[in-house]
């Protein structure tokens, strides 16, 4: 594997290898990385001749500072894994690298209702600051294939719709979130969690697995309800728990049991918040 910290050195390399008529699969991460990131490089090396990981962690899309001085941080390991993975190239860049000060300063990406709602909602800023280095990396590595986590299913929206808005084409896929045994989905914040708090984090995938399979057409509100109050008494402060629209994430109160439903939750266990989703009619 071969590893770049410079912008500039990333960039023509990718060109002279776009030049050999390379395909590039493009996954960016924050680092702390699990078996979730690396079925996406999985996943990418299947669909392109050459795998580019990134790890930065992105300080415009944190709302709260205390959660991004407190995000993990193991590049050794994360070198390792990638390298057993077969990942071809990593990017790590600094801060100022991708943020350098000569750079203009970004416009407000018009991405619509989906950066108010949900985590949006909760996280003000978030996704625009999501955009910003999703735009950045990609006019750093010219990529034909963007691999994004089924975990995070409001961000794959949202730049799905960045896409659309940058006439970029990249082609986005989704890959399904992976999950530990016991069902809790892979997340680099997992690490942070206490081990009373780890056990509990499982309520988070039960809760969702209980609306799958109580799902009925009609009224849907009270299936949140009990969700809600199946993690309130697990110990967890509950953001959200919504059932939405699969391909618009519109919120739905009575479902005419034929649209593709997502269910989405946000749910912390002291200070450290935790999202999930499942699709619900797949
Ligand atoms: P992050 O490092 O958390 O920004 O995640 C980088 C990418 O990995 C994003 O596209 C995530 O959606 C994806 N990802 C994170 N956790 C998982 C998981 N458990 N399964 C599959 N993909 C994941």
């Amino acid at each position: 594997m071969i590893l770049f910290k410079k912008t500039e050195d990333i960039a023509q390399f990718l060109i002279r290898k776009k030049k050999e008529n390379a395909t590039i699969g493009f996954v960016p991460t924050m680092g702390a990385l699990h078996e979730g990131h690396i079925s996406l490089i999985a996943h990418s090396k299947k669909t392109s001749t050459l795998t580019v990981c990134s790890i930065f962690v992105n300080p415009t899309q944190f709302n709260d500072k205390s959660d991004f001085e407190k995000y993990p941080v193991t590049v050794e390991n994360d070198i390792d894994m990638l390298e057993k993975a077969g990942c071809d190239v990593l990017f790590l860049p600094s801060v100022s690298e991708i943020y350098p000060q000569d750079l203009p300063a970004s416009s407000v990406y018009e991405i619509g209702h989906l950066q108010y709602i949900f985590e949006g909602k909760f996280r003000p800023g978030h996704f625009q600051g999501v955009c910003q280095v999703i735009h950045r990396l990609l006019s750093v590595i010219p990529a034909d294939f963007l691999h994004l986590g089924q975990k995070d299913y409001q961000q794959c929206m949202v730049v799905n719709k960045l896409m659309e808005i940058l006439h970029l084409p990249v082609t986005i896929v989704v890959t399904p979130t992976r999950r530990e045994k016991d069902g809790l989905a892979m997340s680099s914040r997992n690490k942070r969690l206490q081990a009373n708090d780890r056990k509990q984090a499982v309520k988070i995938f039960e809760a969702l697995t209980f609306i799958k399979t109580s799902l009925k057409p009609g009224n849907v509100e009270t299936l949140k309800e009990i969700a809600v109050k199946q993690l309130s008494s697990a110990g967890f402060v509950v953001d959200y728990v919504e059932i939405a629209d699969a391909s618009t994430l519109e919120t739905i109160k009575n479902w005419n049991g034929k649209k593709k439903l997502v269910a989405i939750v946000a749910a912390s266990l002291n200070e450290i918040r935790l999202i999930d989703n499942m699709l619900l009619n797949d």
